[in-house]
């Protein structure tokens, strides 16, 4: 039985969270666009309303959505701004290991206290000279007497700048291969923790993102995340929670775009008559609505998936890629619609052009999810 229908609580979910991008985010959106500035503020209006941690459970300080109603949330505020999201979703990616693989312990020690204020926090597992290849770490935990000792180096961290604890994968067995990886909680007060300067990127600006240096940073042994050995099976597991909301955020962007695109060429006539009648104008809008469409049936599904328990690899997959490449394609339509104006900070499409390029990257890049959908096709079938 399949139905499409949200009920009423997801209905008014997805109100809540439009009318908070509609009204707090997309108000000031460019000014963190221009600025870089971290969105502190807003993240914690969302947090108060329930819009920010919609993976983590209510009691350590989450808004305890199933997966479908977080990309609910996650189109909504996509919508409103990416670079804002992108800010507000990490403190879902950074706090899932310890749901995957945590102590009842360490989910209320690192957790727990974010049902009294919003923090950010980060997920540290690129370095500068791996990122696909995440076997190519090179962050190393030696055990020194009870504790850890940590050596290495991440790169491209979201919320860096301002996370309370980093998520950060290493080798603690380089012989075992990934199978000697493990995940640990460090919080960024410990020696030898040095955060880099905020990097000046491209679009998505209103996130924070650095590089990070572990220099024999001591961590003790009750940082560990699960057991020795076990980081790589919880970094794969967290990418299959987080790539529908990746997804979703990306059919956010994309629907903007379609909207700004359906208005203009509403409204600018060329040859005597609105652009949209002009065929090649007409379909281009047609195609991002369908592809919009298309691109949120994967994400559901993806997240439905993982609602119901089953194994999602390949449908996240599947939402990740197609979502992303269709917000990055719909918000070059965009551009182009609006002719010369789009290529103007006047305007608002040349923004999302910029914003949706990294969704193609991060979180696994787009190469690398037809990767794990070849993986998932030949070797599981
Ligand atoms: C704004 C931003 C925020 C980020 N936030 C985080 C974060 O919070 N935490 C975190 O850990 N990381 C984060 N990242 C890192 C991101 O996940 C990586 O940049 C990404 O995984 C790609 O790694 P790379 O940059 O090292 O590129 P590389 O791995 O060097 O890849 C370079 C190119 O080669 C392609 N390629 C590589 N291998 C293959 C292959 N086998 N087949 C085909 N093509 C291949 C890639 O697709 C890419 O096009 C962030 C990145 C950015 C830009």
């Amino acid at each position: 039985m399949v139905d499409f229908r949200l009920s009423s609580e997801q209905e008014m979910l997805q109100q809540t969270a439009r009318e908070f991008a509609e009204k707090e985010i997309r108000p000031v959106a460019s000014h963190h666009d221009r600025t870089g500035e971290y969105p502190l503020e807003l993240a914690r209006k969302a947090w108060e309303l329930g819009l920010v941690g919609t993976h983590i459970p209510e009691e350590y300080g989450g808004s305890g959505l199933g997966y479908l109603d977080a990309a609910l949330v996650a189109e909504e505020l996509g919508w409103g701004c990416t670079g804002v999201w992108t800010a507000l979703t990490v403190n879902n990616l950074a706090a899932t290991p310890l749901l995957v693989a945590g102590s009842e312990e360490q989910k209320r020690r690192f957790l727990g206290p974010m049902k009294e204020e919003f923090w950010p926090i980060s997920y540290a597992v690129t370095e500068p000279s791996a990122g696909s290849d995440v076997r190519g770490i090179q962050t190393v935990a030696r055990r020194v007497g009870g504790d850890y000792v940590l050596q290495g180096e991440k790169m491209w961290i979201t919320n860096a700048g301002k996370a309370r604890w980093f998520f950060v994968l290493a080798y603690t067995d380089v012989e075992k291969g990934y199978k000697g990886m493990s995940g640990f909680i460090v919080p960024s007060d410990l020696d030898g923790v040095e955060v880099g300067k905020k990097e000046e990127t491209m679009g998505q600006r209103a996130s924070d993102t650095r590089g990070v240096r572990f220099e024999e940073v001591r961590v003790p042994k009750e940082n560990l995340v699960g057991s020795e050995g076990e980081g790589w099976s919880i970094v794969m597991e967290t990418f299959d929670r987080s790539r529908p909301d990746i997804g979703a955020a990306a059919v956010g962007l994309a629907r903007a775009a379609m909207e700004y695109a359906r208005d203009y060429a509403g409204e600018r006539v060329a040859f005597g008559r609105p652009i949209y009648q002009h065929q090649g104008v007409g379909f281009m809008i047609a195609d991002m609505a369908k592809d919009i469409d298309a691109a949120r049936l994967l994400v559901w599904q993806a997240a439905w998936r993982k609602d119901q328990g089953m194994r999602n690899t390949l449908q996240a997959a599947y939402s990740k890629c197609f979502a992303t490449d269709v917000a990055m394609r719909v918000a070059m339509d965009a551009v182009q619609i609006f002719g010369g104006y789009g290529f103007s900070k006047e305007y608002p499409v040349e923004k999302l052009m910029r914003d949706a390029k990294v969704m193609q990257i991060y979180e696994g890049t787009n190469q690398i999810q037809r990767m794990i959908m070849v993986r998932e096709l030949f070797q599981r079938r």
